[in-house]
C-alpha cells in the first residue's frame, strides 16, 4: 500500500516538473494561435431535385411594406424532423437536414438556418419549404430576426438539447458503477435505456450531426427516429408500470411487460422496411400507444398510491412531463409547437432521473441486505460476538498491522472451567445464560479497540492489539478476576464460574496467525492442568515433561 502511495507521489512529481517546464517554454509569448489560413470554402451539398420535389410545403416572407431595410436578416427553421429545408433569397439558397452538418450555416445549429442580406428597397421574399411532416401536428417554426437573437435562441437549444444527452451519459455511467459494486442485473438494464435514449435524443435533436455526423442518419431521419422511438417506447412504458408500482400491485404482469417490451422492439425492427405511408401510420400507431400506456400507468400510480405505496409517487412524478406533453398537444400549445424537441429531451430526462432514483432506492435496499446477511454470518447468535471465522478474519487484519506497524500484539485464548458440569447441574438453559453472560464481562473488560470473539463451545479469543507482554498478562489476569462475578445477577446460588486463560504474544518475524492461536492454546491447556481459573503465559518455556512439547 505504502509502495503504491510513494510510487503515485513519484507520478505526481513527475507530472508536475513537466507542466513547470512546459510553463517555462511558454514564457515570453502572449498568444497561442492555433489553426491556420485556409483556401477552403465552407462545403455545401447543392440542394437535389429529387429533394425538392417532396417539398409540399412552402412558406413566402414577404418583404415588409416598402420593401427590405438592407439589414441582414436571419431565418432559422426548427422542428423539421424529416427530410430537408431549402431556404432560398433570390439566386441564393442553402439546403440542410438537422442531421448533416456541412450542408449547415455555421452559425445555426439546433435548426437550419441562414443569413441574408436583402438590398435596402428590394422586394424579393424569402422562400422556405420543407418536406410533409411525420405527423399532422409536427409542424416546423421559422424565427426570423437580426441573426445575433435568432442565433443566440439556436445556441440554447442546443445547450439544451446537448445537457439532457449528457445527463443521460452521466446517468448511464453512475448505473454502471452502481453494476460494478452491486452486480445487480438491473442495472445494465438501466444503462441499455440511457443508451437508447441518448441516441433517441441525438436524431430528434440533430446532435447525430454535431460537430460532424457521426451516426449514418443521412437522408434516413424518419426511419432512425420512428425506429429509435419505437424502442425508447418499449423500454420506458414497462419502467413506467414497474414505477407506478403496476409490478408490486399485481405480481404475475412480468409476462404482459415482456410482451409489450418485445412486441415493440420487432415493430421497431420492422421499421427499415416501411415505406413513407408506413412511417407516417407508424408514428400514429407509436403515439396511440404511448398515451394508452401514459392512461394506464396514471391509473396504476394513483390506485398504489391509495395502496399506500409510497414508491408509486416516484412513478408518478415521472409521469408528471409526460402528461403535461400530452395535455398540451391536445390543446395545440403555441410553446409545444416552438419548442417541441427540447420539451420531449427535458420530459426523457426527468423520466431518466426519476428511473435512476428508484435504482438507488434499490441500491440501498440491496446495500442494507448484504450488510444484514454479512453481519448474520460473521455473529455469533447466542452472545452477538464475532464468530470463529469472523474472528480469524479480524486476528489476521490485527496481525497485518501490527507487522506493517512494528506493533506489539497479545492474544488471549480463554476457556471456561468445567462447564460442561454446569449444564449438567444447572441444565443447558443456564449454560447458555452462562456464555451471554461471559460474553458481556469480557467485552466489559477489554478496551474499546480490543475484540472477544466466541471461538465456538464455551471458548472465547481475546485479542489486544498494542499491548506488550507486561501489559497483556496483567489484563488477561484482570479479567480473569472479574469473571466470577459476572454471572451474580442471574441469580443462581451455587453457581461458580471461573476461567482459564493462555496467553500468547507475537513474536515478529517468527509466528503466523496458526502459530500464534496454537501457542494461546497450548497454554490454556496447561493453565488446566495446573488447576485451572488462572492465567498461563504462553511465552514462558514448556517444562521437558510436558506432553505438548512432544
Ligand atoms: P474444562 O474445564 O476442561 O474445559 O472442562 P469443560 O467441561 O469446560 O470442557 P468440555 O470441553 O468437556 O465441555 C464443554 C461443554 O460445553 C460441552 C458442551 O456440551 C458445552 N457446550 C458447548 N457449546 C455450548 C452452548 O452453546 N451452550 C451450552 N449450554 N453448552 C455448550
Ligand atoms: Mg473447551
Ligand atoms: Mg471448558
Amino acid at each position: 500500500m505504502s509502495g503504491a502511495i510513494r510510487w503515485l507521489t513519484g507520478l505526481v512529481w513527475l507530472l508536475l516538473s513537466a507542466t513547470a517546464l512546459a510553463g517555462t517554454a511558454q514564457v515570453g509569448r502572449d498568444v497561442l494561435l492555433l489553426g491556420a489560413a485556409t483556401d477552403q470554402q465552407a462545403p455545401q451539398r447543392p440542394c437535389s431535385p429529387e429533394v425538392l420535389a417532396h417539398h409540399q410545403d412552402i412558406l413566402s416572407i414577404p418583404a415588409p411594406a416598402g420593401g427590405w431595410s438592407g439589414a441582414p436578416q436571419a431565418v432559422d427553421v426548427f422542428g423539421v424532423l424529416t427530410g430537408e429545408v431549402r431556404i432560398s433569397h433570390g439566386d441564393r439558397q442553402i439546403c440542410g437536414s438537422m442531421h448533416d452538418a456541412r450542408t449547415r450555416d455555421s452559425r445555426f445549429r439546433a435548426g437550419v438556418g441562414m443569413v441574408v442580406v436583402p438590398k435596402a428597397g428590394e422586394r424579393e421574399p424569402i422562400i422556405v419549404s420543407w418536406a410533409a411532416p411525420l405527423k399532422p401536428r409536427w409542424i416546423p417554426t421559422v424565427r426570423l430576426g437580426a441573426p445575433s437573437p435568432v442565433q443566440q435562441n439556436d445556441t440554447a437549444r442546443l445547450l439544451v438539447r446537448a445537457a439532457c444527452i449528457a445527463v443521460a451519459i452521466a446517468l448511464a455511467l453512475s448505473a454502471l458503477m452502481g453494476f460494478v459494486t452491486a452486480r445487480d442485473r438491473t442495472f445494465l438494464y438501466y444503462v441499455a435505456i440511457c443508451a437508447v435514449f441518448v441516441l433517441w435524443q441525438a436524431v430528434l435533436g440533430g446532435l447525430s450531426g454535431y460537430p460532424e455526423p457521426w451516426l449514418p442518419v443521412h437522408d434516413r431521419a424518419s426511419w432512425w427516429l420512428v425506429a429509435l422511438s419505437t424502442f425508447a417506447l418499449a423500454l420506458l412504458l414497462p419502467i413506467l408500470w414497474r414505477l407506478n408500482g403496476g409490478a408490486r400491485l399485481w405480481p404475475g404482469s412480468g409476462t404482459g411487460q415482456r410482451a409489450v417490451l418485445w412486441g415493440l422492439v420487432l415493430a421497431g425492427l420492422c421499421v427499415p422496411w416501411m415505406g413513407t405511408a408506413g412511417l407516417a401510420w407508424m408514428a400514429a400507431a407509436l403515439e396511440a400507444v404511448f398515451v394508452l400506456g401514459c392512461v394506464v400507468c396514471l391509473g396504476v400510480g394513483l390506485w398504489a398510491l391509495a395502496q399506500r405505496d409510497g414508491y408509486a409517487a416516484a412513478g408518478l412524478f415521472a409521469l408528471a412531463p409526460w402528461w403535461i406533453l400530452i395535455i398540451a398537444d391536445a390543446l395545440h400549445a403555441h410553446w409545444l409547437t416552438a419548442y417541441r424537441i427540447e420539451a420531449l429531451q427535458l420530459s426523457a430526462t426527468w423520466f431518466l432521473m426519476m428511473a435512476a432514483y428508484a435504482l438507488n432506492l434499490r441500491l440501498g435496499r440491496l446495500r442494507q441486505q448484504r450488510d444484514e446477511m454479512r453481519q448474520l454470518a460473521d455473529t455469533d447468535a447466542l452472545t452477538g460476538l464475532p464468530n470463529r471465522r469472523h474472528g480469524l478474519h479480524l486476528l489476521a487484519r490485527h496481525l497485518e498491522r501490527a507487522s506493517a506497524e512494528q506493533q506489539p500484539l497479545a492474544i488471549g485464548f480463554l476457556d471456561i472451567d468445567l462447564f460442561k458440569d454446569i449444564n449438567d447441574r444447572f441444565g443447558h438453559e443456564v449454560g447458555d445464560q452462562v456464555l451471554v453472560a461471559v460474553a458481556r464481562g469480557l467485552r466489559g473488560a477489554v478496551r474499546v479497540q480490543d475484540d472477544v470473539i466466541r471461538m465456538g463451545g464455551e471458548e472465547f479469543l481475546v485479542l489486544l492489539p498494542g499491548a506488550s507482554h507486561g501489559a497483556a498478562l496483567a489484563r488477561l489476569e484482570s479479567v480473569r478476576r472479574q469473571i466470577p462475578a459476572v454471572t451474580a445477577p442471574l441469580g443462581i446460588s451455587g453457581l461458580a464460574v471461573t476461567v482459564s486463560i493462555g496467553l500468547a504474544v507475537l513474536r515478529p518475524g517468527r509466528d503466523d496467525l496458526a502459530g500464534l492461536l496454537r501457542r494461546a492454546d497450548h497454554a490454556m491447556y496447561r493453565a488446566k492442568r495446573a488447576g485451572r481459573n488462572q492465567v498461563c503465559d504462553g511465552e514462558q518455556a514448556l517444562p521437558a515433561d510436558d506432553p505438548l512439547v512432544a
